[in-house]
């Protein structure tokens, strides 16, 4: 596996286009005669060779996830693999965290940089689609680059357990999306999708997710990027409304 293009953009937002240890941008502005010069680096936290520094202790399928990596610049991330006793896998996880709360905590006022905006090419979602099958929630998984979600509170232990590992999984999912092309890979998701929401339906609780267009602009990108992100919501099937798409109860639902 190497590092997928959703999970570099993924990457590269969340840290603001900077590097996490000097905060330089990793990226110059083009010139009439140039393109921009990238000197942004994604570094492994936890290594991939066995021999390196940093190495062991992931699995895999997470080396190459977003969770996994942090932006450097390339002189930082020579540092990096130069100072391993210094830069170990808790300390470096510790930077990035710090790094992109700082990112957002920038809000609006830097954000000239990049930003999320609606995009007003799609209607934006009033309400959640009811999901009764893997299939339709799988194609919202793989046009989607982000992933948000909501649950209810004060659930039994193992009910909560149930969404939790849902939600864990429709994350993985997302991550792995582009490169799963089989056929037969795909009906495994379906299948794997719909064995979870069979139980959760068991167990009274409904799924619902719409896929809300945004686009991200600003930043050195000339033209906006598609960023549609997906809402999952698990909800008690006794406090759910069902709605027709401009949400209206149904009429044996209103109450
Ligand atoms: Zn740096």
């Amino acid at each position: 596996m190497s590092v997928s293009e959703k999970t570099r953009k993924i990457l590269w937002v969340q840290a603001g286009g900077r590097c996490a240890i000097c905060k330089e941008q990793v990226i110059t502005p083009g010139t009439d005669s140039d393109d921009p010069s990238v000197f942004g680096e994604e570094a492994h936290i936890v290594a991939r060779s066995s021999g390196g520094p940093r190495a062991g202790g992931l699995a895999e399928e997470l080396i190459d996830g977003h969770a996994n990596l942090i932006l450097l610049c390339s002189k930082d991330h020579k540092r990096v693999d130069d100072q391993p006793g210094h830069f170990t896998v808790e300390r470096l996880r510790q930077i990035k965290g710090d790094h992109e709360a700082w990112v957002r905590s920038l809000g609006d006022a830097d954000a000239g940089r990049t930003r999320l905006v609606p995009d007003p090419m799609f209607p934006q979602p009033r309400v959640l689609k009811l999901i009764t099958r893997g299939n339709p929630l799988w194609n919202m998984v793989k046009e989607s680059v982000t992933f948000e979600y909501a649950m209810p509170d004060n659930l039994r232990d193992d009910d909560e357990d149930l969404i939790i590992e849902f939600m864990d999984l429709l994350k993985d999912y997302l991550d792995i999306a582009g490169e799963l092309v089989s056929v037969r890979e795909n009906r495994d998701v379906e299948k794997t999708l719909q064995r979870y929401i069979s139980q959760l339906a068991e167990r009274g609780f409904l799924v619902g997710a719409y896929v809300r267009h945004m686009l991200l602009t600003g930043g050195t990108a000339q033209d906006a990027t598609p960023w549609p992100m997906l809402r999952v919501e698990v909800q008690l099937g006794t406090s759910a409304v069902v709605t027709n798409e401009s949400g209206t109860p149904y009429p044996d639902q209103a109450r």
